[in-house]
């Protein structure tokens, strides 16, 4: 039973006049119930709560905080077949998507729980005094990284889960220590509210203070731009479009006390095909790729935007495969009218740009908010020239860019913005000749691919997902995998400490047996 309620810690109030329905996009109809927006007084309220629960929560111990995170993915194991249909309801997204996603969003909230009982996350590092160093003693010093204060997460429309209300952002700031409000995305504030009322429930059975995680409706901007300034924010958690994420970077940057927006938005995940493996490959490729670019109609942040290659015979042996796959893959439907709105506009104007032509697109009519795919092409030249063919066009779609030689691809590769990803498609030792084209890609992305494709992002600690702007805020960190937790730390040093008022991560008999580095040894040795 949704009650469309906010949630101030465990408090379910609804005190706003403001309502909102989801939508169901298979059916074309909004879904029956109505969901309340938050008042600003319900902003001030959660973010208060969530200051006083900082102080109790911030200092649990990394072992009670992975029994909290252990005991949400169970409580979300609880909530069964209800949660799944109301993610497909909600999204559109088949229930083999909601079965997958949820799966990796309890992975994720585990694999957190893991990495605080090991206990290195904190980094500790010390470095004993030296009382007879000439010609000034040495003192002690100890560090470790601890919780910034509380956070504020904007999930993402196209993970209802993976990457909402408790997905990867939330797992990371709970356990960095931090409280947490989440600005629920109106998209599928039901299920927000379901997986809500998941995580209040474990954090009652595991002793966790109230307002260690609120949930907050809304639709429109009001509500996460108060939450955003609220002073007893500390950091801001973001998937999303450019067009947001940017607008509350800049808005955290107005703030007498700026703090950092962690903010994952868009990419069109160049892939170089190299002459040789289009020589040998072409039709697979075009099968693996065409897949790629419809896969979840192209909702992914890693969708494929933008194939470049040389100009030749083998590459439009390619695009003609391409063309063939593309017609051959049924539209699917988007996750919401506005979306698959923005889809329909973004592709029609990129194909009226200058140069542009068509290679593939879906001839018959397709029901409301499915995506009809498309791919496009256009010279490396123009390409280099024309700033709108290089913004993600969200949805099943990407650009084929047909360069005259490897100095023009390099020139192409150059002329991009951060990416996500990119990727390399060559045929044995190929890749070695270019060289200077595969040093320009690094530049621009956070992840670099050998023959694969961009979709599908592991969840495991060598993960990298984010890249230099506007990929994402802060090309530093990942929003996946455990190092997502280091966004929501800051290192503090504690020097001539006395050992019984230290942390015990960074006590001389090291309590915890965690790995340390010790005057510039790694060990988990005792002083
Ligand atoms: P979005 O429009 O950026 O919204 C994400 C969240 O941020 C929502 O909760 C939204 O709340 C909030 N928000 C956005 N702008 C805001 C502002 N100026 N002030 C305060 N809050 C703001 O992203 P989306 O809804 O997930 O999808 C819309 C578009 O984003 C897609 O069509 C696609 O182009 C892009 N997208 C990209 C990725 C990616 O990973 N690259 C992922 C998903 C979507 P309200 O809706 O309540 O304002």
């Amino acid at each position: 039973m949704i009650s469309g309620k906010n949630y101030i810690g465990k408090l379910l109030t609804a005190k706003g006049s403001t309502k909102f329905k989801t939508f169901n996009p298979l059916l074309n109809q909004h879904n029956t119930w109505e969901i309340t927006e938050a008042t600003i007084e319900e902003v001030h309220q959660a973010a208060e709560l969530a200051a006083v629960a900082f102080k109790t929560y911030a200092q649990f111990s990394g072992k009670k905080k992975a029994t909290f995170l252990r005991a949400i993915a169970e409580e979300i194991e609880v909530l069964g077949d209800s949660l799944l249909e109301m993610y497909c309801t909600e999204s559109g997204l088949p229930l083999g998507r909601a079965i997958g996603e949820r799966g990796r969003t309890l992975g994720q909230l585990n694999a957190f729980a893991s990495h605080l009982e090991t206990g290195d996350w904190v980094e500790a590092t010390i470095d004993t005094a030296q009382p007879e160093r000439q010609p000034i003693p040495k003192v002690d010093l100890r560090k470790m990284n601890i919780a910034l204060g509380p956070v504020v997460v904007f999930g993402a429309s196209n993970f209802p889960l993976a990457f909402s209300t408790a997905g990867g952002d939330v797992a990371a700031a709970l356990a960095a220590g931090c409280s947490v409000i989440v600005k629920s995305h109106p998209m599928h504030a039901s299920t927000g509210e379901m997986v809500a009322s998941a995580v209040l429930k474990a954090a009652h059975k595991t002793g966790m203070p109230n307002g260690v995680f609120s949930n907050l409706n809304s639709k429109g901007n009001e509500v996460g731009e108060q939450l955003v300034l609220h002073p007893n924010v500390k950091a801001v958690g973001f998937t999303g479009s450019l067009h947001g994420g940017r607008a509350l970077y800049n808005l955290a940057a107005t703030r007498s006390e700026p703090i950092p927006v962690f903010a994952e938005m868009g990419s069109v995940n160049p892939v170089v095909l190299l002459p040789n493996a289009l020589k040998n490959s072409a039709k697979n490729l075009a099968k693996t790729f065409a897949g790629s670019i419809t896969l979840g109609a192209g909702q992914f942040c890693t969708n494929p935007g933008l194939i470049i290659g040389i100009a030749s015979k083998e590459l439009t042996n390619f695009t003609k495969s391409l063309a063939e796959e593309i017609r051959q893959i049924a539209p699917i439907c988007m996750l919401h009218p506005n979306i698959s709105k923005a889809f329909q506009t973004n592709k029609e104007k990129a194909l009226e740009q200058e140069g542009v032509s068509l290679i593939a697109a879906i001839s018959e009519p397709v029901p409301p908010n499915y995506a009809d795919q498309m791919v496009i092409t256009v010279s490396g030249l123009r390409f280099i020239k024309n700033p709108n063919l290089h913004h993600e066009v969200f949805g099943p779609f990407s650009l084929i860019i047909q360069c005259s030689d490897q100095t023009e691809l390099e020139a192409v590769v150059r002329s991009l913005e951060g990416q996500l990803t990119g990727t390399v498609i060559s045929d044995n030792n190929e890749v070695a000749a270019y060289t200077t084209v595969v040093n320009e890609l690094r530049q621009k992305v956070g992840r670099i691919i050998f023959n694969g494709v961009p979709t599908g992002v592991e969840v495991c600690p060598s993960m990298l997902h984010g890249g230099p702007y506007p990929a994402s805020t802060d090309s530093r960190f990942t929003a996946v995998g455990v190092d997502a937790i280091k966004r929501f730390v800051r290192p503090f040093s504690f020097q001539d400490w006395p050992n019984e008022l230290l942390p015990e991560e960074l006590k001389n008999e090291n309590p915890l047996a965690i790995l340390r580095t010790v005057n510039g040894i790694k060990t988990t040795k005792s002083l």
